[in-house]
Protein backbone atom coordinates (compact mmCIF):
# COMPACT_ATOMS: atom_id res chain seq x y z
CA UNK A 1 0.00 0.00 0.00
CA UNK A 2 1.63 3.25 -1.29
CA UNK A 3 0.49 6.88 0.26
CA UNK A 4 2.00 10.05 -1.60
CA UNK A 5 2.72 12.98 -0.35
CA UNK A 6 2.99 15.91 -2.81
CA UNK A 7 4.76 19.02 -0.96
CA UNK A 8 4.73 22.45 -2.39
CA UNK A 9 5.35 21.09 -6.21
CA UNK A 10 5.56 23.90 -8.97
CA UNK A 11 6.49 23.18 -12.31
CA UNK A 12 7.65 26.40 -14.59
CA UNK A 13 7.62 26.42 -18.75
CA UNK A 14 9.41 29.37 -19.08
CA UNK A 15 7.83 32.00 -17.88
CA UNK A 16 4.57 30.19 -17.31
CA UNK A 17 3.96 28.86 -14.13
CA UNK A 18 1.58 25.30 -14.53
CA UNK A 19 2.01 24.01 -11.52
CA UNK A 20 2.09 26.29 -8.33
CA UNK A 21 3.28 25.53 -4.90
CA UNK A 22 0.40 22.41 -4.52
CA UNK A 23 0.22 20.45 -1.71
CA UNK A 24 -1.57 17.00 -1.50
CA UNK A 25 -1.22 14.07 1.12
CA UNK A 26 -2.72 10.68 -1.11
CA UNK A 27 -3.58 7.78 1.42
CA UNK A 28 -2.49 4.62 0.85
CA UNK A 29 -5.45 2.55 -1.52
CA UNK A 30 -7.66 6.18 -1.83
CA UNK A 31 -8.69 7.00 -5.25
CA UNK A 32 -8.08 10.31 -5.98
CA UNK A 33 -9.27 12.56 -9.10
CA UNK A 34 -7.14 15.42 -10.06
CA UNK A 35 -10.30 17.87 -11.86
CA UNK A 36 -10.06 21.07 -13.30
CA UNK A 37 -10.56 22.95 -16.75
CA UNK A 38 -8.19 23.02 -19.51
CA UNK A 39 -5.22 24.08 -18.74
CA UNK A 40 -5.27 24.30 -15.02
CA UNK A 41 -2.26 21.67 -14.57
CA UNK A 42 -3.69 18.81 -13.98
CA UNK A 43 -1.34 16.36 -16.69
CA UNK A 44 1.38 18.37 -15.79
CA UNK A 45 0.89 17.36 -12.18
CA UNK A 46 0.26 13.70 -13.25
CA UNK A 47 3.17 13.38 -15.28
CA UNK A 48 5.93 15.11 -12.09
CA UNK A 49 3.92 12.26 -10.20
CA UNK A 50 5.00 9.60 -13.33
CA UNK A 51 8.73 10.93 -13.70
CA UNK A 52 7.72 11.75 -16.71
CA UNK A 53 8.61 15.68 -16.11
CA UNK A 54 10.74 16.94 -13.09
CA UNK A 55 10.17 19.05 -10.62
CA UNK A 56 10.93 23.20 -10.64
CA UNK A 57 10.43 23.23 -6.62
CA UNK A 58 8.71 20.84 -3.93
CA UNK A 59 9.18 17.59 -2.83
CA UNK A 60 7.27 14.02 -4.38
CA UNK A 61 7.34 11.29 -1.88
CA UNK A 62 5.89 7.58 -2.12
CA UNK A 63 5.74 6.49 1.25
CA UNK A 64 9.22 7.35 2.50
CA UNK A 65 11.03 7.35 -0.66
CA UNK A 66 11.96 10.87 -2.22
CA UNK A 67 10.76 10.56 -6.04
CA UNK A 68 11.72 13.79 -7.10
CA UNK A 69 12.55 17.30 -5.84
CA UNK A 70 14.46 20.05 -7.22
CA UNK A 71 17.90 18.40 -7.02
CA UNK A 72 16.83 14.74 -7.44
CA UNK A 73 14.46 13.08 -10.18
CA UNK A 74 13.48 8.84 -9.74
CA UNK A 75 13.15 7.78 -13.59
CA UNK A 76 9.37 6.86 -14.08
CA UNK A 77 10.88 2.97 -14.44
CA UNK A 78 11.92 3.40 -11.01
CA UNK A 79 8.95 4.71 -9.11
CA UNK A 80 6.36 1.17 -9.35
CA UNK A 81 3.49 3.41 -11.23
CA UNK A 82 1.55 2.83 -14.21
CA UNK A 83 -0.22 5.24 -16.19
CA UNK A 84 -3.41 5.05 -18.67
CA UNK A 85 -3.23 7.53 -21.64
CA UNK A 86 -6.55 8.56 -23.18
CA UNK A 87 -4.71 7.52 -26.45
CA UNK A 88 -4.44 3.78 -25.18
CA UNK A 89 -0.70 3.81 -26.87
CA UNK A 90 -1.30 0.06 -27.55
CA UNK A 91 1.08 -1.28 -29.76
CA UNK A 92 -0.83 -2.23 -33.37
CA UNK A 93 1.41 -4.68 -34.73
CA UNK A 94 0.82 -7.14 -31.45
CA UNK A 95 -2.16 -8.86 -29.94
CA UNK A 96 -4.10 -8.41 -26.80
CA UNK A 97 -1.83 -10.63 -24.99
CA UNK A 98 1.45 -9.31 -25.99
CA UNK A 99 0.21 -6.03 -25.42
CA UNK A 100 -0.73 -6.34 -22.05
CA UNK A 101 2.33 -8.64 -21.21
CA UNK A 102 5.15 -6.30 -23.05
CA UNK A 103 6.11 -4.52 -19.60
CA UNK A 104 6.35 -7.73 -18.19
CA UNK A 105 9.20 -8.89 -21.31
CA UNK A 106 10.78 -5.07 -20.50
CA UNK A 107 11.24 -6.71 -16.94
CA UNK A 108 12.44 -10.06 -18.13
CA UNK A 109 9.79 -11.89 -16.63
CA UNK A 110 9.33 -15.23 -18.61
CA UNK A 111 8.12 -18.92 -19.07
CA UNK A 112 4.64 -19.75 -16.48
CA UNK A 113 5.24 -16.75 -14.32
CA UNK A 114 4.43 -14.59 -17.48
CA UNK A 115 1.34 -16.31 -18.37
CA UNK A 116 -0.01 -16.33 -14.80
CA UNK A 117 0.02 -12.44 -15.22
CA UNK A 118 -0.82 -11.90 -18.49
CA UNK A 119 -3.90 -14.30 -17.59
CA UNK A 120 -4.94 -13.10 -14.34
CA UNK A 121 -4.49 -9.16 -15.80
CA UNK A 122 -7.32 -9.79 -18.75
CA UNK A 123 -9.11 -11.51 -16.12
CA UNK A 124 -9.48 -8.65 -13.98
CA UNK A 125 -10.78 -6.51 -17.29
CA UNK A 126 -13.30 -9.45 -18.41
CA UNK A 127 -10.71 -10.13 -21.65
CA UNK A 128 -9.85 -13.56 -21.47
CA UNK A 129 -11.49 -13.92 -24.78
CA UNK A 130 -10.25 -11.31 -27.06
CA UNK A 131 -6.36 -12.33 -25.87
CA UNK A 132 -5.36 -13.45 -29.17
CA UNK A 133 -7.44 -9.99 -31.58
CA UNK A 134 -5.23 -7.48 -32.58
CA UNK A 135 -6.21 -3.61 -31.49
CA UNK A 136 -7.80 -2.71 -34.27
CA UNK A 137 -10.63 -5.18 -33.80
CA UNK A 138 -12.00 -3.86 -30.65
CA UNK A 139 -14.24 -0.93 -29.33
CA UNK A 140 -12.41 2.00 -27.88
CA UNK A 141 -13.78 0.55 -24.70
CA UNK A 142 -12.00 -2.55 -24.72
CA UNK A 143 -8.86 -1.01 -26.31
CA UNK A 144 -9.19 1.08 -22.45
CA UNK A 145 -9.52 -2.33 -20.84
CA UNK A 146 -6.57 -3.50 -22.49
CA UNK A 147 -4.30 -0.03 -21.25
CA UNK A 148 -5.59 -1.11 -17.93
CA UNK A 149 -4.68 -4.72 -18.21
CA UNK A 150 -1.22 -3.79 -19.27
CA UNK A 151 -0.88 -0.98 -16.35
CA UNK A 152 -2.03 -3.82 -13.82
CA UNK A 153 0.33 -6.44 -14.50
CA UNK A 154 3.38 -4.75 -13.03
CA UNK A 155 1.81 -4.78 -9.86
CA UNK A 156 2.04 -1.28 -9.67
CA UNK A 157 1.59 0.63 -6.03
CA UNK A 158 0.12 3.61 -8.30
CA UNK A 159 -2.28 3.71 -10.96
CA UNK A 160 -2.06 7.00 -13.02
CA UNK A 161 -5.15 7.58 -15.14
CA UNK A 162 -5.26 10.51 -17.94
CA UNK A 163 -8.48 11.50 -19.04
CA UNK A 164 -8.92 8.00 -19.88
CA UNK A 165 -12.53 7.68 -20.54
CA UNK A 166 -12.20 10.82 -23.49
CA UNK A 167 -12.31 9.38 -26.11
CA UNK A 168 -15.38 7.03 -25.39
CA UNK A 169 -19.10 7.74 -25.87
CA UNK A 170 -21.55 8.36 -22.77
CA UNK A 171 -22.68 4.88 -22.58
CA UNK A 172 -19.63 3.42 -22.67
CA UNK A 173 -17.83 6.00 -20.20
CA UNK A 174 -20.33 4.93 -17.65
CA UNK A 175 -19.46 1.40 -17.91
CA UNK A 176 -15.83 2.05 -17.77
CA UNK A 177 -16.31 3.80 -14.76
CA UNK A 178 -17.92 0.82 -13.17
CA UNK A 179 -14.78 -1.16 -14.09
CA UNK A 180 -12.69 1.34 -12.93
CA UNK A 181 -14.72 1.02 -9.36
CA UNK A 182 -14.14 -2.27 -9.14
CA UNK A 183 -10.70 -3.05 -10.04
CA UNK A 184 -9.81 0.08 -7.57
CA UNK A 185 -12.12 -2.36 -4.95
CA UNK A 186 -10.10 -5.41 -5.80
CA UNK A 187 -6.75 -4.29 -5.67
CA UNK A 188 -6.57 -1.53 -3.29
CA UNK A 189 -4.02 0.33 -5.72
CA UNK A 190 -3.77 3.72 -5.09
CA UNK A 191 -5.16 5.25 -7.67
CA UNK A 192 -4.65 9.47 -9.12
CA UNK A 193 -7.44 10.04 -12.03
CA UNK A 194 -6.75 12.98 -13.93
CA UNK A 195 -10.07 14.51 -15.55
CA UNK A 196 -12.16 17.79 -16.58
CA UNK A 197 -15.24 16.19 -16.20
CA UNK A 198 -16.95 16.70 -12.66
CA UNK A 199 -19.21 13.77 -13.36
CA UNK A 200 -16.87 11.53 -13.62
CA UNK A 201 -14.71 12.39 -10.71
CA UNK A 202 -17.65 12.54 -8.07
CA UNK A 203 -18.67 9.34 -9.49
CA UNK A 204 -15.40 7.46 -9.19
CA UNK A 205 -13.40 8.89 -6.39
CA UNK A 206 -12.64 9.33 -2.74
CA UNK A 207 -11.53 12.56 -2.87
CA UNK A 208 -11.04 15.27 -5.34
CA UNK A 209 -8.21 17.79 -5.66
CA UNK A 210 -10.18 20.69 -7.47
CA UNK A 211 -7.48 23.29 -9.70
CA UNK A 212 -7.04 26.33 -11.24
CA UNK A 213 -4.73 27.57 -13.02
CA UNK A 214 -2.22 26.02 -11.71
CA UNK A 215 -3.47 26.04 -8.30
CA UNK A 216 -5.16 23.75 -5.65
CA UNK A 217 -8.42 25.55 -4.60
CA UNK A 218 -10.17 22.70 -2.79
CA UNK A 219 -9.20 19.20 -1.88
CA UNK A 220 -12.38 17.55 -0.27
CA UNK A 221 -14.91 14.83 -0.79
CA UNK A 222 -17.44 14.74 -3.32
CA UNK A 223 -19.99 15.42 -1.12
CA UNK A 224 -18.17 17.89 0.69
CA UNK A 225 -17.14 19.55 -2.67
CA UNK A 226 -20.49 19.45 -3.90
CA UNK A 227 -22.53 20.93 -0.18
CA UNK A 228 -19.86 23.37 0.82
CA UNK A 229 -18.18 24.48 -1.80
CA UNK A 230 -15.10 27.09 -0.92
CA UNK A 231 -15.44 29.40 -3.10
CA UNK A 232 -17.90 30.63 -5.81
CA UNK A 233 -16.02 29.00 -8.73
CA UNK A 234 -16.14 25.99 -6.61
CA UNK A 235 -19.91 26.21 -6.59
CA UNK A 236 -20.44 26.64 -10.30
CA UNK A 237 -17.72 24.43 -11.73
CA UNK A 238 -19.08 21.54 -9.74
CA UNK A 239 -22.68 20.92 -10.37
CA UNK A 240 -25.63 22.96 -11.68
CA UNK A 241 -27.14 25.72 -9.89
CA UNK A 242 -27.68 29.42 -10.46
CA UNK A 243 -25.97 32.13 -8.71
CA UNK A 244 -27.87 35.13 -7.18
CA UNK A 245 -26.83 38.28 -6.01
CA UNK A 246 -28.96 39.36 -2.88
CA UNK A 247 -29.00 42.68 -1.29
CA UNK A 248 -28.96 43.10 1.96
CA UNK A 249 -27.57 40.08 3.01
CA UNK A 250 -23.56 39.49 5.17
CA UNK A 251 -21.85 36.48 4.31
CA UNK A 252 -22.77 33.88 6.97
CA UNK A 253 -26.06 35.12 7.88
CA UNK A 254 -28.61 32.28 7.67
CA UNK A 255 -31.16 32.90 5.09
CA UNK A 256 -34.65 31.98 4.63
CA UNK A 257 -36.76 32.13 1.95
CA UNK A 258 -38.49 35.97 2.76
CA UNK A 259 -34.85 37.15 3.25
CA UNK A 260 -33.92 36.03 -0.17
CA UNK A 261 -37.10 37.61 -1.36
CA UNK A 262 -36.40 40.84 0.45
CA UNK A 263 -32.64 40.38 -0.90
CA UNK A 264 -33.53 39.53 -4.71
CA UNK A 265 -36.27 42.57 -4.88
CA UNK A 266 -33.39 44.87 -3.54
CA UNK A 267 -30.74 43.56 -5.12
CA UNK A 268 -31.25 45.96 -7.84
CA UNK A 269 -31.66 49.23 -5.59
CA UNK A 270 -28.58 50.90 -4.30
CA UNK A 271 -27.55 48.89 -2.36
CA UNK A 272 -23.87 48.22 -2.17
CA UNK A 273 -23.25 45.11 -0.26
CA UNK A 274 -24.94 42.10 -2.60
CA UNK A 275 -23.91 38.89 -1.41
CA UNK A 276 -23.74 35.78 -3.76
CA UNK A 277 -25.24 32.91 -3.00
CA UNK A 278 -25.70 29.66 -5.03
CA UNK A 279 -29.23 27.94 -5.32
CA UNK A 280 -29.39 24.32 -6.56
CA UNK A 281 -31.83 23.24 -8.87
CA UNK A 282 -32.97 20.13 -6.84
CA UNK A 283 -33.41 22.44 -3.91
CA UNK A 284 -36.49 24.23 -5.50
CA UNK A 285 -39.93 22.72 -5.74
CA UNK A 286 -41.90 24.32 -8.53
CA UNK A 287 -45.86 24.92 -8.11
CA UNK A 288 -47.81 25.24 -10.62
CA UNK A 289 -51.07 26.56 -8.77
CA UNK A 290 -51.57 30.06 -8.93
CA UNK A 291 -48.88 32.21 -7.03
CA UNK A 292 -50.27 33.83 -4.09
CA UNK A 293 -48.64 37.30 -3.52
CA UNK A 294 -46.18 36.32 -0.50
CA UNK A 295 -44.77 33.31 -2.70
CA UNK A 296 -41.29 33.98 -4.83
CA UNK A 297 -42.23 33.48 -8.60
CA UNK A 298 -40.72 33.24 -11.69
CA UNK A 299 -41.70 33.18 -15.47
CA UNK A 300 -40.64 30.28 -17.31
CA UNK A 301 -38.01 31.13 -20.26
CA UNK A 302 -37.04 28.24 -21.85
CA UNK A 303 -37.70 24.57 -21.13
CA UNK A 304 -35.45 21.77 -22.11
CA UNK A 305 -36.13 17.75 -22.28
CA UNK A 306 -33.69 15.91 -20.55
CA UNK A 307 -35.77 12.52 -20.32
CA UNK A 308 -36.15 11.97 -16.74
CA UNK A 309 -36.71 15.49 -16.18
CA UNK A 310 -37.28 19.00 -17.62
CA UNK A 311 -35.00 22.07 -17.09
CA UNK A 312 -36.80 25.25 -16.65
CA UNK A 313 -34.83 28.25 -17.26
CA UNK A 314 -36.55 30.83 -14.90
CA UNK A 315 -36.65 34.44 -14.32
CA UNK A 316 -37.16 35.92 -11.18
CA UNK A 317 -38.57 39.35 -11.14
CA UNK A 318 -35.66 40.42 -9.70
CA UNK A 319 -34.56 40.14 -13.09
CA UNK A 320 -32.09 36.99 -11.56
CA UNK A 321 -32.06 33.94 -14.03
CA UNK A 322 -32.68 30.74 -11.79
CA UNK A 323 -32.63 26.62 -12.95
CA UNK A 324 -35.28 24.14 -11.74
CA UNK A 325 -35.97 21.25 -12.52
CA UNK A 326 -39.81 19.78 -12.78
CA UNK A 327 -41.55 16.16 -13.43
CA UNK A 328 -43.79 17.59 -16.60
CA UNK A 329 -43.68 20.13 -19.47
CA UNK A 330 -44.52 23.55 -18.65
CA UNK A 331 -45.81 26.41 -21.01
CA UNK A 332 -42.60 29.05 -21.90
CA UNK A 333 -43.72 32.26 -20.36
CA UNK A 334 -45.99 30.65 -17.32
CA UNK A 335 -45.45 31.79 -13.73
CA UNK A 336 -44.82 29.45 -11.03
CA UNK A 337 -44.60 29.65 -7.68
CA UNK A 338 -41.14 28.64 -5.93
CA UNK A 339 -40.16 27.41 -2.61
CA UNK A 340 -37.06 26.38 -1.29
CA UNK A 341 -36.00 23.61 0.48
CA UNK A 342 -34.10 22.71 3.02
CA UNK A 343 -30.57 22.97 2.79
CA UNK A 344 -31.41 25.30 -0.38
CA UNK A 345 -28.55 27.61 0.02
CA UNK A 346 -24.79 27.27 -0.37
CA UNK A 347 -22.72 30.03 0.65
CA UNK A 348 -19.21 30.14 -0.42
CA UNK A 349 -16.57 31.08 1.67
CA UNK A 350 -14.54 33.49 -0.74
P1 LIG B 1 -6.13 19.55 -20.45
O1 LIG B 1 -7.35 19.15 -19.68
O2 LIG B 1 -6.46 20.43 -21.63
O3 LIG B 1 -5.24 18.39 -20.80
P2 LIG B 1 -4.45 20.24 -18.19
O4 LIG B 1 -5.15 20.78 -17.00
O5 LIG B 1 -4.04 18.82 -18.13
O6 LIG B 1 -5.29 20.53 -19.49
P3 LIG B 1 -1.67 20.80 -18.67
O7 LIG B 1 -1.55 19.91 -19.87
O8 LIG B 1 -1.07 20.31 -17.41
O9 LIG B 1 -3.20 21.18 -18.39
O10 LIG B 1 -1.06 22.22 -19.02
C1 LIG B 1 -1.00 23.27 -18.08
C2 LIG B 1 -0.38 24.48 -18.74
O11 LIG B 1 1.00 24.25 -18.99
C3 LIG B 1 -1.02 24.83 -20.06
O12 LIG B 1 -1.08 26.25 -20.16
C4 LIG B 1 -0.04 24.26 -21.09
O13 LIG B 1 -0.06 25.01 -22.27
C5 LIG B 1 1.28 24.40 -20.37
N1 LIG B 1 2.23 23.32 -20.76
C6 LIG B 1 2.04 22.00 -20.60
N2 LIG B 1 3.11 21.30 -21.04
C7 LIG B 1 3.99 22.21 -21.52
C8 LIG B 1 5.30 22.14 -22.11
N3 LIG B 1 5.92 20.96 -22.29
N4 LIG B 1 5.89 23.30 -22.44
C9 LIG B 1 5.29 24.49 -22.25
N5 LIG B 1 4.07 24.64 -21.69
C10 LIG B 1 3.42 23.52 -21.32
Amino acid sequence: MAGLAIQQVTKQFGDHRAVNDLSLEIAPGEFVALLGPSGCGKTTMLRMLAGFENVTGGEIRLNDTLLASRHQHMPPEQRNMAMVFQSYALWPHMNVADNVGYPLKLRRIQGSEYQRRVAHALAQVALEPYAQRSPQELSGGQRQRVALARCLVTDPAVVLLDEPLANLDRNLRASMEHSFVDFHRRTHATMVYVTHDQSEAMAMADRIAVMRDGELVQWATPETLYREPRSEWVASFIGQGSQLAIANGAPGQRLTESALMQGLAAAHSTQPARQPVLVRPEHIRVDTQAPNQHDLTGRVERLTFRGERYELHLRLPSGEALLAYHHCALEEGQQVALRLLEGWCLEPDQ
